[in-house]
């Protein structure tokens, strides 16, 4: 489908180019740019100092192209609030403002935690991977996201927090719906723009991709020239029961491996592996010694996630016993190891299992919501 350009779409250059040919002065651009990246602003209306003739021409031929925010959640501890968007063509994504309490999170890095406000954005709408335990996997592909699609979650949730509490974000993961690298182009234009200045001014050491391990991707990232974390979803220490649990899955771990070696070498930066813990899956013993000597000497970091039920898989969460056994095992092998903390699984809203057209979760939620207002 065609879609007109928007001012998300658009890079300062060719927005600079856009303002000239309409005979505008030279620091429009820049003006522009920090009304819809700093200022949040969700119409031209609101972008007070451009004359009133450019704000309606704009609007007409360069859109912000916002999608239609139809809810936007907070989870029953306010630190975790999940905004709905609806794209032109109906698509239904899902973005996530994630706060940090400085009271529940504060051991050893009380300072870096008490400011964060991570964004995590959507880069498809659904995904092709089909990993069994994934919610949006589950619902299957649906469409690339575009750039401004992407922009637009951020912007949306950025409004939010200004208005609500006059803080910015801090983070950005890309760790929503679909697979970011499966979208390369529109996903890393995104991420320049949310790392430029004249963007959202976030650091690029800020920003998070993560992905299934497609290698390609990860070597083009590397080769960027960006210093953007990366994290990989690897969930099994062995390729048959990483292959069953992401079926799409075409190369073994060990040249996924390569791939990160690469990343790190690259760029310097440590890598997160991201292992989602299911019940008599991949939580045993066994398996949490063959991880460790598996990431062993690796520049890395190991993110425990217990699974959160979704409604196509029968995965379940490991008792806590189980999952303190496991993050120490793969710890005793000298590879960092952390548990996730779990967030807003009342509103559906953990990373990687955004849905939004049926989680009854969802439909609980706004209930409780609208019960409480
Ligand atoms: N497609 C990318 C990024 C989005 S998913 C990827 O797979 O990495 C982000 C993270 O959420 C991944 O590590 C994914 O495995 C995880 N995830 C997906 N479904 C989950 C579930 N039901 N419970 C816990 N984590 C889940
Ligand atoms: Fe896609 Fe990531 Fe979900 Fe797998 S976990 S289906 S790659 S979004």
């Amino acid at each position: 489908m065609e879609r007109a350009q928007t001012l998300y779409d658009i890079t300062t250059a060719e927005l600079a180019a856009r303002l000239r040919a309409m005979g505008e002065p030279a620091y429009r651009a820049q003006q522009v740019r920090r009304w819809a990246f700093r200022e949040y602003a969700t119409s031209y209306e609101e972008m007070t100092d451009l004359p009133a003739a450019l704000r309606r021409r704009l609007a007409a031929e360069l859109p912000l192209g916002l999608p239609e925010e139809t809810a936007f959640i907070r989870s029953d501890d306010g630190l975790t609030r999940k905004s709905l968007l609806r794209l032109r063509d109906g698509e239904l994504i899902e973005a996530v403002l994630m706060l940090y309490d400085p009271r529940s999170e504060a051991r050893g890095s009380l300072r870096r935690a008490i400011d964060r406000a991570t964004a995590c954005l959507s880069t498809q709408a659904g995904c092709a991977m089909g990993c069994v335990f994934c919610a949006t996997g589950q619902a299957g592909f649906r469409r690339n996201l575009t750039v401004g699609e992407i922009i637009a979650q951020a912007v949306r949730l950025s409004r939010h927090l200004k208005d609500e509490e006059g803080r910015r974000l801090t983070n950005v993961v890309f760790m929503g719906m679909g697979e970011p690298l499966a979208n390369y182009e529109a996903t890393l234009r995104a991420v320049r723009t949310i790392n430029a200045r004249d963007g959202f001014g976030i650091a690029a050491r800020s920003i998070t991709i993560s992905t299934v391990g497609m290698l390609n991707g990860i070597r083009r990232l590397a080769d960027e020239g960006l210093q953007v974390g990366l994290a990989v979803s690897l969930h099994a220490p062995d390729d048959d029961l990483r292959q069953r649990l992401i079926p799409t899955q075409r190369h073994t771990i060990a040249e996924l491996l390569d791939a990160v070696g690469y990343y790190v070498e690259r760029t310097g930066r440590r890598v997160t592996f991201e292992y989602v813990l299911m019940e008599g899956v991949n939580d045993a013993p066994e398996q949490s010694d063959d991880l460790g000597r598996l990431l062993k000497g690796l520049l890395c970091h190991v993110n425990l996630i217990p699974v959160n039920p979704t409604e196509g898989s029968a995965a379940k969460h490991p008792a806590r016993g189980r999952l303190l056994a496991f993050q120490k095992a793969v710890a005793r092998h000298g590879v960092a190891c952390t548990v996730r903390v779990e967030r807003g699984v009342e509103i559906a809203a953990a990373c990687g299992q955004l849905r939004g057209e049926h989680a009854t979760s969802l439909r609980r939620a706004q209930r409780r919501q609208t019960a409480a207002t």
